[in-house]
């Protein structure tokens, strides 16, 4: 009888922990046996976390990989994912490209950290936009106003945090300019709806469960202009205009917004055939099954924009597979 994923994770579970007492007191045993890959992700209430958790079932249950059990782990969000890669916390993250970018450089908030050049991408996912949405009774129309006012940037260690203080910086503000708090947005929603709170950012995909949550509250979403976008995309070149679409939320208009591809990134050193089975699993009709009923966002996971929006180089286990996809020519060997 077929087995559902569920099933097949339980009766794995059930058979590793049988091998445990069978081989008991090998410890080394027990590590051969199970693996546990540890995957960042964000928020409960962005769009990292229900991927993360669909794509940690279809890792758990791919019959290529029968020695993982993988784990979606919350954050603080991209910069925190790549600091927990770094320090082996681990094994995979969401990232935005941009922050990505900056690990790889050695920029930003990784400025005087040259690990970070060991980043290395499994696939693009989805795109990400900046959606900062405030009462509407607090007269914010657009990022001036918030100067003054009582804003949510998400924590140190988001990526959302890192680009709004680049929004700010291109309209002359820095964040003392505002009343800034520094929340995940599960912990604005109560706020919001109070009044302790102007309003909170996100960068994030569509619909973000974040902002769905407050939407029967009369709330305004801050766009940020097309050539304001196009000025910052030229000193930051991953972060591009782009729109949030109208059916995203009830009543919200489209609103031109400051777009990010998600990127999967792993360790330069994670093994080979790892990354190549992890990335063929992730492609998988069952792994792309999951993430479809996880979030709708996931409908721009697609294998046809895997490799749009890379800032950083492919691992070579990922590469193998997109190589066999015919995506990417096969290297040849140098003179
Ligand atoms: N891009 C956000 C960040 O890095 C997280 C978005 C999400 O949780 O979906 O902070």
């Amino acid at each position: 009888m077929a087995q559902t994923p569920f099933l097949r994770l339980i009766s794995r579970l059930t058979s590793s922990v049988l091998a445990l007492f069978l081989c008991f007191p090998s410890a080394t045993a027990w590590a051969q046996e199970i693996r546990l890959f540890r995957i960042g992700t964000g928020g409960l209430l962005g769009v990292y976390h229900p991927l993360g958790q669909a794509l940690a079932e279809g890792i758990t249950t791919a019959t290529a990989l029968p020695e993982l059990i993988a784990v979606a782990q919350t954050s603080g969000g991209s910069v925190e994912n790549v600091q927990a890669l770094l320090a082996g916390e681990i094994e995979a993250g969401l990232v935005q490209a941009d922050v990505a970018l900056w690990a790889l450089q050695g920029r930003g908030p990784f400025a005087g950290d040259d690990r970070g050049r060991h980043v290395r991408a499994v696939a693009s996912l989805y795109p990400e936009r900046l959606q900062i949405v405030t009462r509407r009774d607090a007269d914010i129309r657009s990022i001036t106003d918030l100067r003054g006012k009582s804003i949510s940037l998400d924590e140190a260690g988001s990526g959302t945090l890192a680009v709004m203080r680049i929004v700010l910086e291109d309209h002359g503000l820095s964040e003392k300019d505002l009343s800034p708090v520094y929340l995940k947005p599960e912990f604005t929603t109560e706020k919001i709806i109070s009044g302790g709170l102007h309003g909170f950012c996100l960068m994030a995909g569509t619909p973000a469960q974040a902002i769905t949550t407050v939407m029967d509250q009369d709330l305004f979403m801050v766009p940020v202009a097309p050539e304001i976008a196009a000025r910052i995309s030229r000193r930051h070149p991953y972060l591009v205009p782009g729109m949030i679409p109208a059916d995203s939320y009830e009543g919200v208009p489209e609103t031109a917004t400051i777009e990010v591809h998600a990127l999967l990134l792993v360790h330069e050193d994670l093994d080979e055939a790892l990354v190549y089975e992890m990335t063929a699993t992730l492609w998988s009709e069952q792994t792309r099954f999951l993430l479809h009923q996880a979030h709708p966002q996931s409908r721009s996971v697609t294998l046809d924009t895997a490799l749009q929006g890379l800032s950083v180089p492919l691992h070579p286990g990922a590469r193998r597979f997109y190589q066999e996809q015919n995506m990417l020519p096969l290297e040849t060997p140098a003179p």
